[in-house]
């Protein structure tokens, strides 16, 4: 038998963690093993140890290389840091992986949606470089584009689209107008591309992209691009498919991923059973197939997918009407999925 893989656990604020339990239900409904190593981060710690992001649970990251974490809650004006955005920069987590697919049973505008957004993690306009030139009058943030950071940022795209099975990369920019920000984005995109001649390449002008999206989101496969357009754009994604309760997402690095919803902790809901915990389980099994169990990561999706298109076991959220009594609650709705995992 094979060893047992090793993941960070981390059930964060609010509904984190029953979300991150009814994950935990379906990743060993699937014969996968792991051994978890649960990490408190967030409000408790920040009572606790006076820090929600204390250096035990980045230890335990870099030991065990890969995560899956509840949403964390970042009180408004506190002085409180964004754990997610501390963990990103302490393990440089570079790319921010958010896939976009429509479920038949989940009700939005489109069918046929299948796209991934690769979006730059680290720098551009999130590099936080702001400073006042006139009081009151103006202000400045500077973008700041790199070589390393786009040809890596790439390149991963590239990757990923080669080990997933997807045929083109469209790299989204505004070169047009910033020529040597977003210019160089895409010169060493189209070096990186080069190097790739089973992928198609091609590229889109972002404001451009945001209407191709709307008008034919099914055309597009794995979009890359710098952080703001990233993202904004992946919003956008997540509303063509259904909105939050469906996306899920992950921050890799060069060793070690986290893998997590794309939605926040919901704490309105915290401890009522009631949120969608197919967003959690998905991001859940995107971790299946970056630790290389691709069967285990294909039947938690077939499940997901099944449970969602059959409607009996599904959160509020994902009925025709939201107060419809015979919505289930987030344990149901993972206890449904992980009865339907046939073990990979
Ligand atoms: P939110 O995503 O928590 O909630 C927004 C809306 O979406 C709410 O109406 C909620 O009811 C709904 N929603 C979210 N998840 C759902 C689910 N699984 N099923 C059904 N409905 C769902 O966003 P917010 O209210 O802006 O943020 C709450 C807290 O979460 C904030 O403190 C924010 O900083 C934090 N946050 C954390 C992360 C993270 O940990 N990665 C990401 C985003 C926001």
């Amino acid at each position: 038998m094979s060893e047992p893989h090793r993941v960070t656990l981390i059930p964060g604020d609010g509904t984190g963690p029953e979300l991150v339990e009814a994950a935990r239900l379906v990743l060993e409904a699937t014969g996968t093993r792991f051994e978890w190593e649960e990490q408190e981060a967030g409000l408790a710690a920040l009572e606790r140890e006076g820090t929600a992001l204390p250096d035990r649970v980045l230890d335990s990251i870099r030991r065990n290389r890969v995560a899956l974490k509840g949403p964390i809650t970042t009180p408004v004006g506190s002085g409180f840091r964004s754990v997610n955005v501390g963990l990103r920069q302490a393990l440089d987590l570079y790319t921010n992986l958010r896939p976009a697919k429509t479920y038949p049973g989940v009700r939005s505008r489109y069918e046929g949606v299948d796209l991934v957004i690769v979006r730059e993690n680290t720098e551009d306009l999130y590099a936080g470089i702001e400073h006042v030139v006139i009081p009151g009058q103006a202000a400045e943030s500077i973008k700041i584009i790199t070589r390393r950071c786009s040809e890596r940022i790439v390149r991963f795209a590239f990757e990923y689209a080669r080990r997933e099975g997807r045929r083109v990369v469209t790299a989204v920019h505004k070169a047009n107008i910033m020529k040597l920000t977003d210019g160089l984005f895409l010169d060493v995109a189209r070096e990186v591309a080069g190097q790739y001649p089973d992928i198609e390449f091609n590229d889109r002008i972002v404001d451009n992209m945001c209407m191709q999206l709307v008008q034919h989101p099914d055309e597009y496969d794995v979009l890359v691009m710098p952080n703001l357009y990233g993202d904004i754009l992946s919003d956008l994604a997540s509303g063509l498919v259904g909105g939050l309760g469906v996306a899920p997402g992950a921050n890799i690095g060069e060793e070690i991923a986290v893998f997590e919803p794309v939605h926040g902790s919901a704490p309105k809901y915290a401890g009522q059973d009631k949120v969608n915990p197919t967003a959690t389980i998905l991001s859940a099994a995107m971790m299946l197939s970056y630790l290389g169990e691709q069967r285990s990561a294909r039947a938690v999706e077939q499940a997901v997918a099944a449970v969602i298109a059959e409607g009996r076991h599904v959160t509020y959220d994902l009925k025709q009407e939201r107060d419809d009594p015979t919505a289930v609650g987030t344990r149901r709705m993972a206890e449904a999925i992980a009865a339907r995992v046939a073990p990979g």
